[in-house]
């Protein structure tokens, strides 16, 4: 049987982890692959850390998206603390909820699956500004004028999706009333490393909660001293707008990016952290330099492709980040892609099963990701006074989706 896919002509736009996975996966397949990213460079480090599960870190190796030798380390636990004036440092130890993640470094997760995009399909500097659907073809323009058709185009270009905006133009990211303020710490400014070997650091607070843990470091560095702290706090913001201000009066739509933040409101955060952590965690926050922002939000979508158009990755449904599913959601929605067109004769066919696939597995985790808001963040009890017992009836009872993020004891 000759696969629909080796005969397609396929533009994928974007170039970060699901375009590179997309691209990657359909070349590999005997499709002719075009890759349109807008930066004009290799794209930079951004969130340092990305939490993955085993079975999909093994998929990814055994598919060779990644190499057996990527740096991680193994997270066992949501070590879930409260500030507690009686354990000033640490704080209250109100549950060690099993886990089983691997952490890696997003740059490093990056660069492998960049690396496995073959020479000329990966195309920088092209904005695409517009697709128009031709039947069975697609026209892709650029921002400098020139277009061209395509059998099939993937839209892996992120949360503010053109792709998303032009299959559905009434369907709007929505904030959640929150933010994710985040930073991270080369580990030699740690004054003891130790309580975070043990996992996920979830440290609650009234409005919210800090996520603390160690990834590789930059350049894959696992050895003790060579590793980042990755962190983030969760915190109410109801005037989005004053809120993403820069140092220099601008305004940005839903992110700061790093050195963007004005000096005074990243120390008004940083004091207003010390009333929220214990020192351990308050400390590392404090220490930490250019640290950024970004307004949460999410959406459900009603389809993955509309003809000949396709959405994967945070292009499509787009999940709150609680449920650390960025990034597995993007290789996830590639990989299907490829073996639902490999195992066709007929293109169309194959895409309405895939796609009727994706909005049923996605739309998903974006309703586990409003159940972890309101439990982690909007809802949040006070787990100063929980022990394990009271926090494992506390979450069962609150978040009653089930992903292999939150493994059963
Ligand atoms: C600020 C921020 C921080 C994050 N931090 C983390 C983290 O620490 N851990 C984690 O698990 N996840 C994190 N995420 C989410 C994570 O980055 C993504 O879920 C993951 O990278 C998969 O996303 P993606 O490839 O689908 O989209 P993205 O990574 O957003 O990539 C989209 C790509 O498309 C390109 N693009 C966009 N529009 C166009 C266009 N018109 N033409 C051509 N190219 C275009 C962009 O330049 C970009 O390279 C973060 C997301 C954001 C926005």
């Amino acid at each position: 049987m000759k696969s629909a896919l080796s005969s397609l002509d396929i533009a994928v736009i974007g170039g970060s982890i699901t375009g590179c996975s997309a691209a990657a996966e359909l070349a590999r397949g005997g499709a002719r692959v075009t890759l349109f990213e807008r930066s004009g460079e290799e794209l930079k480090d951004r969130g340092a850390g990305i939490g993955i599960p085993p079975s999909a870190v093994e998929a990814y190796v055994a598919r060779d998206l990644i190499g057996a030798d990527v740096p991680y380390f193994h997270a066992g636990s949501f070590v879930r603390r409260w500030r507690s004036l009686g354990e000033p440092e640490l704080g209250h130890l109100a549950w060690a909820q099993p886990t089983t993640l691997r952490l890696l470094n997003w740059g490093m997760l990056y660069r492998n699956l960049r690396a496995r995009v073959p020479d000329g399909v990966y195309r920088t500097g092209c904005r695409v500004t517009a697709l128009e659907d031709e039947g069975d073809k697609v026209r892709v323009l650029l921002e400098d004028g020139a277009s061209a058709r395509f059998d099939l185009v993937v839209c892996a270009d992120g949360y503010a999706s053109l792709g998303r905006r032009t299959l559905f133009p009434e369907i709007t990211t929505d904030y959640a009333g929150y933010v994710l303020w985040r930073g991270s710490l080369p580990e030699h400014h740690l004054k003891q490393s130790a309580p975070l070997e043990s996992g996920i650091h979830a440290v609650g607070y009234e409005g919210g909660h800090g996520i603390f843990y160690f990834v590789p470091g930059p350049e894959g560095g696992t050895r003790v001293g060579e590793r980042l702290v990755n962190w983030g706090m969760y915190l109410p913001v109801a005037d989005l707008q004053s809120f993403m201000v820069d140092r220099a009066g601008r305004v940005h739509e839903g992110s700061l990016p790093p050195g963007a933040m004005a000096l005074h409101a990243e120390a008004d955060l940083k004091t207003g952290a010390r009333d929220k952590l214990p020192a351990f965690y308050a400390d590392i926050v404090a220490q930490s330099e250019d640290t950024y922002a970004y307004a949460i939000c999410d959406c459900e979508i009603p389809a993955y492709r509309v003809g000949r158009i396709c959405l994967a990755g945070d292009a499509g449904a787009f999940a709150r980040p609680h449920t650390g599913t960025g990034a597995l959601k993007g290789v996830t929605d590639a990989i299907a892609l490829r073996n639902a067109l490999e195992a066709a004769e007929e293109v169309d066919a194959a895409l309405t099963v895939w796609s009727d696939a994706q909005t049923e597995a996605n739309n998903r985790l974006v309703r586990f990701g409003r159940q972890l808001g309101n439990a982690l963040v909007r809802e949040i009890p006070d787990w100063s006074r929980m022990d394990a017992v009271a926090m494992e009836r506390w979450f069962n009872g609150t978040v009653t989706i089930d992903t292999e993020v939150f493994a059963k004891e």
